[in-house]
C-alpha cells in the first residue's frame, strides 16, 4: 500500500474492519441467491429426472423463503453501507439473524429431504466456515451446538415418530431414521465434524485478524512516522525559505501544533539577560494565557532544566510542582506539555512547549519529534537572528557615515572655494610653484567631494529605502539623452567617441524611479566608460524597448574588467586591479549606489567585459504603464 492510500484508509470515516464485514457479508448474501435458486433447481431435477417421493412443495417453499428473505437483507445491507456507523453492534446483528433464518431453512431443508439420511447435511459446514469468518470463536460454537441440537433434534424426533419422516435417498424398506445405531452413528459423526470444523475455521480465522491487526497498526506507524518526517522536512523547509525572524517562528509553532495533533504551541526566547524567556510565536493561546508574564528562571525549574537542554513531558499539569504559572495553565484548559530546548551554537536560545487539553498526551515518540524539530528550529532561529543583527549593524554603520561624511562636508566645501578664489588670482598673483601646488591640492580636494558625495548617497540608500509613493515616472529616453550631452566634452577631451541609439517607439519610454536616481545611475555608467576607456576609444549608449521592459547598454572599448573581479563588482569600496593600476581616483562606490538604485526602481543590471576589449553595463527596467497610485 503506497502512503497515500495509506493516508487515505486513516482518514476515512469507517474502519477497515467495518468494510471488510460490509464486503463479507455482501457476499453471504450472493451466496444465498445459490442456495435459494440450488434448493428449487434439485427439487425440479430429483423430481423431474429420478422420480423421487419428494415433499416438493414444502421444498419448493423452502426454496422461495430462501429468496424473498435473501431480498430483505439485501435491501438492509445497502442501507446499513450507506451510514457510515460508529461501532459495528449493526453488522453484527444483522450476521446473527442472517445465520438464524439460515439455520430454520436448513433444518427444515433436512427435514424434508431424508432427515438424518439427507444429503443437505453437510451444508451445515459451509454456515460454519462463514460463522467463523464472520464472527468470534464463541459465536461461532454457539451456532456449532445450535446445529447439532436442530439436525440431532430432527433425527431423534423422526426415529421417534413425533416428526413425520421423508424418502429421499434411501426407501421406506431401509429405514434407516428407525435404526439407533444409524442415528446415533451420524449424530456422533455430525456433531464431532461441526465441532472440529469450527475450532479448526475460528482458530485459523483468529490468527489471520491478529496478522491483519498486526498489518494495521504497522501502517498507522508507518503513517505517523511518515507524516513527522514529512513535518520536519517541511519545517526545514519552511523555516530557511525566509530570514525573517517572526516568520520564520510563526510557521514553526504552526507546523508543530500540527504534527503533534494539539492545539497550541509556544516559542519563548530567551532576553539579553539571559533570565527570562520571553514570548516569541504563538499558536492556539488565549491572549490572557500569552500575557500571564514571562517565564523567569530563578523561579521556574522547569524551565531551567530545558534550557539546560533536557526536552521534558509534563504529564499532569494539576500535579507537576515545577511550573511557575500551574494555575493560569488549568484555566486555559491546559493538562499536559511537552518542552523541547532550542539551542545555538554558543549556547541557549530559548524553548518550544507543545500544550495538550488531556493529561498523559505526550509520548517519547513524541519528545523525541520535538527534540528533532527544535534541533532544526535552532538552526533557522540563529540564522534570522544572526540576519537580524546585520541588519542592525548595517544601519548603525550607515548612520554613521551619513553623520561623519555630512560633518565634513562643509569644511570641503570651504576649502574648495577658498582654493578657487586663491587660483582665480582674486587674492593676488600665484608663483608658477604655488599654483601647481594649489592646483593639486584643488585635485585631492575635488575627490574628497565625490567620496563624500557618494559616501552620502550610499548611507542614504541604507537608511530610508524610498517608498513605493516617492517614484514618479520618470522619461528614461530623455534622461538618457540629457546625460549623454553632458558628457559630450569631457569624451572629446580624451578624444572619446561617444554615440547614443534609441530604438525606441514613439513618445517617452517612462519607468517609475527618481529623477535624481536615475541621472546617478547614467553618470556613474557613462563616467565609469570614459574613465575607463584609453584616449581615441569609443563609447556607445543604446537603449531600446522589448517586452514591457526598457533595456540600457552603455559599452566601451575600454579595459575591460578581470573575470574574478567580476562577481566583486557591485561591492562596495571594490575597484578592480586593473582600474586602480591605470586610473588613481575612484571610490569604488559608485557601481554599489547604481545597483541599489536600480534594483529599487524595480530593475536589474547586469555586466559583460574582456580585458583589453572593452565593457558593457545592462540595465532593464519595467516600463511603467500605470503610475501607482
Ligand atoms: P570607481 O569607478 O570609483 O572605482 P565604481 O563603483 O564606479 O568605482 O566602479 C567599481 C569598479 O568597477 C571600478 O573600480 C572598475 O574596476 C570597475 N569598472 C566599472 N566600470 C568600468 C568600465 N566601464 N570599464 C572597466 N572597469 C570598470
Amino acid at each position: 500500500m503506497n502512503f497515500a492510500a495509506l493516508r487515505k484508509a486513516a482518514q476515512s470515516s469507517s474502519v477497515p474492519v467495518e468494510a471488510e464485514l460490509v464486503a463479507s457479508i455482501t457476499w453471504f448474501i450472493t451466496i444465498r441467491w445459490l442456495a435459494g435458486i440450488g434448493v428449487i433447481g434439485a427439487t425440479w431435477f430429483a423430481d423431474t429426472f429420478f422420480r423421487v417421493a419428494l415433499p416438493t412443495l414444502a421444498l419448493y417453499t423452502i426454496g422461495v423463503s430462501i429468496l424473498l428473505y435473501n431480498t430483505a437483507f439485501y435491501v438492509i445491507v445497502r442501507r446499513l453501507s450507506r451510514v457510515p456507523a460508529r461501532t459495528l453492534t449493526p453488522y453484527d446483528i444483522f450476521t446473527k439473524t442472517q445465520i438464524g433464518f439460515d439455520w430454520l431453512a436448513m433444518t427444515a431443508l433436512i427435514h424434508f429431504s431424508g432427515g438424518l439420511e439427507s444429503p443437505a447435511i453437510f451444508y451445515f459446514f459451509f454456515h460454519i466456515i462463514i460463522a467463523a469468518t464472520l464472527l468470534s470463536m464463541r459465536a461461532t460454537f454457539f451456532y456449532a451446538a445450535m446445529a447439532t441440537l436442530l439436525v440431532s433434534g430432527v433425527g431423534v424426533l423422526e426415529y421417534a415418530g413425533i416428526l413425520p419422516h421423508y424418502f429421499v435417498l434411501l426407501s421406506a424398506t431401509e429405514a434407516a431414521y428407525r435404526q439407533p445405531l444409524f442415528v446415533i452413528g451420524i449424530v456422533f459423526f455430525f456433531i464431532s465434524t461441526m465441532f472440529v470444523a469450527a475450532y479448526l475455521s475460528s482458530t485459523l480465522n483468529a490468527r489471520l485478524r491478529k496478522r491483519e491487526a498486526e498489518v494495521i497498526a504497522l501502517s498507522q506507524n508507518l503513517l505517523r512516522a511518515y507524516t513527522r518526517l514529512e513535518t520536519v522536512y517541511e519545517t526545514a523547509e519552511a523555516v530557511s525559505s525566509t530570514l525573517e525572524l517572526a516568520q520564520v517562528l510563526d510557521r514553526l509553532v504552526r507546523r508543530t501544533a500540527d504534527a503533534l495533533g494539539v492545539r497550541a504551541c509556544s516559542i519563548r526566547l530567551l532576553d539579553e539577560s539571559g533570565a527570562r524567556l520571553k514570548v516569541a510565536a504563538v499558536y492556539g493561546l488565549s491572549d490572557a494565557y500569552i500575557h500571564k508574564g514571562d517565564l523567569i528562571l530563578a523561579h521556574n525549574p522547569l524551565a531551567r532544566e530545558v534550557i539546560a537542554g533536557k526536552t521534558v513531558i509534563v504529564n499532569d499539569v494539576t500535579a507537576e510542582t515545577r511550573l511557575q504559572y500551574p494555575r493560569q495553565a488549568l484555566e486555559e484548559g491546559i493538562y499536559s506539555m511537552l518542552s523541547a530546548p532550542l539551542q545555538g551554537k554558543k549556547g541557549p536560545l530559548g524553548l518550544i512547549r507543545a500544550y495538550s487539553s488531556e493529561p498523559n498526551h505526550f509520548t517519547q515518540d513524541d519528545a523525541e519529534f520535538l527534540t528533532a524539530i527544535a534541533r532544526q528550529g535552532s538552526i533557522a532561529i540563529e540564522n534570522a537572528l544572526a540576519y537580524e543583527a546585520l541588519g542592525k549593524l548595517d544601519q548603525m554603520k550607515s548612520k554613521f557615515v551619513r553623520t561623519v561624511t555630512h560633518e565634513l562636508r562643509s569644511p570641503v566645501s570651504v576649502v574648495r572655494s577658498l582654493l578657487h578664489t586663491l587660483l582665480g588670482g582674486y587674492v593676488g598673483e600665484l608663483s608658477e610653484t604655488q599654483r601647481a601646488m594649489l592646483q593639486r591640492v584643488q585635485h585631492r580636494a575635488d575627490f574628497l567631494q565625490t567620496l563624500i558625495d557618494d559616501l552620502l548617497d550610499l548611507a542614504a540608500g541604507k537608511m530610508d529605502v524610498r517608498a513605493q509613493e516617492e517614484r514618479v515616472p520618470v522619461a528614461l529616453d530623455e534622461a538618457v539623452h540629457r546625460v549623454v550631452e553632458r558628457f559630450q566634452v569631457p569624451a572629446q577631451e580624451k578624444q572619446i567617441t561617444l554615440d547614443w541609439e534609441c530604438k525606441c517607439p514613439e513618445g517617452p519610454v517612462k519607468i517609475a524611479a527618481t529623477n535624481e536616481g536615475v541621472d546617478r545611475i547614467l553618470n556613474n555608467l557613462v563616467s565609469n566608460a570614459i574613465k575607463y576607456t584609453p584616449r581615441g576609444g569609443r563609447v556607445s549608449v543604446r537603449m531600446f524597448v522589448r517586452e514591457n521592459c526598457a533595456t540600457l547598454e552603455v559599452s566601451d572599448t575600454g579595459i575591460g574588467i578581470p573575470e574574478d573581479a567580476l562577481p566583486h563588482l557591485f561591492e562596495e569600496f571594490y575597484r578592480a586591479p586593473n582600474a586602480k593600476a591605470q586610473v588613481k581616483e575612484g571610490t569604488g562606490l559608485g557601481l554599489a549606489i547604481t545597483k541599489d538604485l536600480v534594483t529599487r526602481f524595480g530593475g536589474h543590471i547586469s555586466v559583460q567585459s574582456q580585458v583589453g576589449h572593452g565593457t558593457t553595463f545592462t540595465v532593464t527596467f519595467p516600463i511603467l504603464v500605470e503610475l501607482p497610485v
